[in-house]
């Protein structure tokens, strides 16, 4: 249970039990401030990227407070390396943005400031109030489900960590003296590998349905469970994600599958019924045929490999291989009903396309590459004459063909297809021709087997159209 909880946070005299024995209750209980110095904890400066630390420096000189907050001080804690760093303060969005020549308003919803030094963008956030404390009618507003579309009330610290999502983003460490002001029990959760939101579970949802993403996005990134009051109201709230703008969820799809752990996420949200509210056409895909669902995980599985090996990663690949269960479903009843496969491919993928959109939008730099992808599956059949030698050379080639081997790896019938092209690539310029006149010759066989055969084991060379198996 305790397995990978950093020392430092383990207090003497804690137990399991006792650890347990605080798991269930406190959703309004009000925590009491915990403050852990500097000595206490592994946070050093030196984790800390520099432009955040001029941030927080600045802003202290302008005698304002200054804390890094959120992510970066929960991930530094578990010995993560953070992704961005966000900080918190009680300059408003005016006083920040003049302190900096680098600085910039942004938002609505939500006004927060932007400092950017070359790539690196810092996110500078002045404390919020919780909405319904607040008298101040014109900077927050509420629809009447409860959904917040206005959350601009200026307050205390204590204050901005009630209105966090959970606990373990509510830690914030102070520039002042090094120290981390825990206000919600985050650190007690960090021990306990827990994901608990602040406050009453099921009105946080409403007020913003998108935390019930992030609930499986950090169980699933930090292989955390989530408390029991915590998870209770997912599914049945799931439904709420339909009041969500479908660019805010195109980004949150995003996070939740190119962050390394794509293939636990995918398993959470079907689990927890969240998936079919994001990807409503591929869930009923696979009610009908679960073997589909083999497919997407192994995308998925070789995205967390692209991600770990730092290779790039497309939301074109990943939307594709999403949608592909709606794709080819709607394929094989374009086919069925006559229309011949390349415009039956074309309609089938526009048809996903267009009923996707509704949920997650995919900008079009992304849509256009998706559905060339499903498009050059097709292609890939076509191997005579120049057209195997055009179809290599074409910037979509790589991802189709990628595409491919993980259709042939979960069982369509496309493994032989998906070998030539191996081989079709691993070869010289001469090889290649003999593999398209081989192709030209008789459609069927397996190219692999024979050239190998012919090369290896020449004297049994009759025997060409032998058992696979032997070559494995
Ligand atoms: P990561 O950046 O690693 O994905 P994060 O926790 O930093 O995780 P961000 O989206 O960067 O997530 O948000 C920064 C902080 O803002 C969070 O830690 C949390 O305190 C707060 N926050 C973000 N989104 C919400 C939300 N929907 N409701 C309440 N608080 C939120
Ligand atoms: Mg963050």
């Amino acid at each position: 249970m305790l397995k990978g909880i950093p020392s430092f946070l383990k207090r003497p005299g804690d137990s399991i039990r006792q650890l347990l024995k605080s798991e269930r209750p406190q959703q309004s209980e009000k925590h009491e401030l915990r403050i852990v110095s500097r000595d206490e904890h592994p946070i050093s400066r030196s984790g800390i990227s520099e432009s955040a630390l001029k941030v927080l420096y600045r802003l202290k000189k302008a005698n304002y407070d200054a804390f890094l907050v959120g992510g970066c001080v929960r991930d530094a804690l578990l010995d993560l390396h953070p992704k961005d760093f966000d900080v918190a303060t009680n300059a408003t969005p005016e006083q920040v943005n003049s302190l900096f020549h680098n600085a910039r308003i942004i938002g609505r919803r939500f006004r927060i400031v932007h400092v950017r030094y070359g790539r690196e963008i810092i996110e500078v956030t002045t404390f919020r109030a919780p909405h319904d404390t607040s008298n101040a009618k014109s900077h927050a507003s509420q629809t009447d489900q409860g959904l917040l579309v206005r959350d601009n009330v200026f307050g205390s610290i204590e204050e901005d960590a009630m209105r966090r999502d959970f606990t373990i983003n509510a830690l914030y460490y102070n520039i002042r003296d090094f120290s981390i002001h825990d206000y919600a029990g985050g650190i007690r959760d960090i021990e306990q590998r827990l994901i608990r939101m602040i406050g009453d579970p099921e009105t946080r949802y409403r007020e913003d349905p998108v935390r019930m993403l992030r609930a499986i996005r950090f169980a699933a990134k930090l292989d955390f469970n989530i408390e029991a009051a915590t998870e209770a109201p997912i599914r049945a709230s799931a439904n709420l994600l339909r009041q969500i703008p479908a660019a805010r969820l195109f980004e949150e799809v995003l996070k939740l599958f190119l962050s390394g752990q794509g293939v636990e996420t995918f398993k959470l949200l079907r689990e927890y019924q969240l998936f079919g509210q994001l990807f409503p056409y591929t869930e009923d895909a696979l009610q009908e045929s679960p073997e589909r669902e083999a497919f997407i995980i192994r995308a998925l599985e070789n995205t967390d490999k692209r991600i770990r090996q730092n290779k790039p990663v497309t939301p074109a690949f990943l939307f594709a291989a999403l949608l592909w269960p709606v794709v080819q479903r709607a394929f094989g009843e374009l086919v069925r009903s006559g229309i011949p496969p390349v415009p039956a491919m074309q309609q089938a993928g526009q048809q996903a396309t267009a009923a996707q959109v509704d949920f997650t939008s995919i900008p079009k730099r992304f849509s256009q590459p998706m559905r060339e992808i499903w498009e050059f599956q097709l292609r890939l059949e076509r191997r005579q004459g120049k057209r195997a030698f055009q179809t290599a050379e074409h910037p979509r080639f790589r991802a189709a063909y990628d595409f491919l081997v993980l259709r042939g790896e979960t069982g369509e019938d496309v493994q032989d297809l998906a070998d030539w092209w191996t081989d079709f690539q691993e070869s010289d310029t001469h090889s290649r021709r003999n593999l398209v006149q081989h192709n030209e010759q008789n459609e069927k066989p397996a190219p692999r087997k024979r050239r190998r055969r012919r090369r290896s084991n020449s004297k049994n060379s009759h025997h060409k159209d032998g058992p696979r198996k032997s070559q494995d």
